[in-house]
């Protein structure tokens, strides 16, 4: 444990201290015993937060990184891929008391990815062609952020505020300008010429209006003041002061439009979910969302075994024998079957379905190299436009 930040380190984490102590007392017995089975687990997720039909995949990466060297096998579903309950997601084979230790990271490494990731896939369809930037690194332990605000990339945002988070992913960080700029400079565009003058020029000029005054003037006076170099301007208005944000939005482009100055892009952030990101976006190009994404609710994944010495065997209320996931590359349409079983592959659909397990690890080696979060991003892209989004399905 770090003496200064309340976080495991990566070689504890490597070495299965973080565990839920039934498990070191598990091998204490199989130990001391001599009991060693070679078993099959799986991890799959019997339902998903706020009811949601379908999730994205992610953190596999890091459990690749976790189990290599470890002498198991380890296959599953891309990351990135859509899932539906029930479906497993990720298959250990080995001696049980060679990975048992690991089972409270492999878990929690699925479970908060991929409950992000979902949130932003959401969010992405929600917000359709418009601009989704991730701005929520602050509501989590600054330890987590780059996982955060990589599962919120891979899942469909365009870019992340944190700038450690966007070295990770190879991109360059995205943001505005912060209150406290115009707050300490007294004025938003005495605030905003010295940016414009001192920060490096590909950064996109968009000036924060709700500082002080009110948004439709503010927004006036930065036009006039930058004109064509103005890429956007940003809301950020309290709930208590917002009154009608649409109305504010819609108010506040008629001026600009009317002025000349139409490509003059609303950013807006602060508060934001599925449901306002839905109702605002045909009137506003970037959405900036915090909270709701880098506080997604977590998929309850659970690990169990299916299958001991090569016989189907797992507890009550849970399928045994090893699987493999089917699905229909033309509308995403999934099955769950036996391993080595060939059933029908065709769907109603009039698709071919097909087998989407993958192998990652062999005997410890790791099997293929993991694919850059830009090609894990266009792979959810491409299967999350093939799926409709139900008003009425989320609980929220
Ligand atoms: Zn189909």
């Amino acid at each position: 444990m770090s003496n200064r930040f309340h976080t495991a380190s990566d070689e504890e984490i490597l070495q299965g201290k973080v565990t839920d102590v039934y498990f070191q007392r598990t091998l204490q017995v199989l130990k001391q015993k001599g009991i060693r089975r070679r078993v099959v687990m799986e991890v799959a997720a019997k339902s998903l937060p706020r009811n949601y039909p379908w999730g994205v995949l992610a953190g596999v990466e890091e459990i690749v990184h976790l189990l290599e060297g470890v002498p198991v096998t380890v296959r599953g579903l891309p990351e990135g891929s859509v899932f539906y309950p029930g479906e497993p997601v990720l298959e250990v084979e080995g001696y049980y008391d060679d990975f048992a230790v690991y089972e409270t990271s492999i878990l929690g490494f699925l479970c908060q990815a991929t409950g992000i990731a979902t949130a932003a896939a959401r969010i992405r369809l929600a917000a359709g062609e418009k601009l989704v930037f991730s701005f929520g690194a602050r509501r989590m332990h600054p330890a987590i952020a780059p996982m955060i605000e990589r599962a919120c990339y891979i899942g469909g945002c365009d870019g992340v505020a944190a700038v450690k988070s966007a070295e990770l992913l190879g991109t360059s960080p995205v943001g505005t300008i912060p209150h406290a700029l115009i707050l300490v400079v007294g004025d938003t565009v005495k605030a905003f010429r010295l940016f414009d003058e001192v920060v490096e020029k590909d950064a996109p000029r968009i000036p924060l209006i709700d500082t002080f005054n009110d948004e439709k003037f503010e927004a006036l006076r930065v036009a006039e003041a930058f004109g064509e170099r103005l890429f956007g301007i940003r809301l950020d208005t309290p709930s208590s002061r917002r009154g009608n944000i649409r109305a504010i939005i819609e108010e506040v482009r008629w001026e600009l439009m009317l002025r000349g100055y139409s490509s003059v892009k609303i950013v807006l952030s602060g508060g934001l979910d599925e449901k306002s990101v839905k109702e605002l976006v045909d009137v506003v190009d970037a959405f900036g969302v915090g909270t709701y994404l880098s506080n997604s609710p977590v998929v309850d994944f659970s690990m169990d075994i299916v299958e001991i010495e090569g016989r189907p065997l797992a507890k009550k209320g849970k399928k045994s024998g090893r699987k493999e996931v089917l699905r229909c590359p033309q509308c995403l349409s999934g099955k769950v079957i036996l391993a080595n079983s060939s059933p029908d592959s065709s769907c109603t659909c009039g698709g071919v379905m097909k087998k989407i397990v993958i192998p990652f690890i062999k005997n410890g080696k790791i099997v293929d190299s993991v694919p850059s979060p830009d090609k894990i991003r266009a792979y959810v892209l491409q299967q999350i436009t093939k799926l409709q989004i139900d008003e009425e399905e989320v609980k929220e």
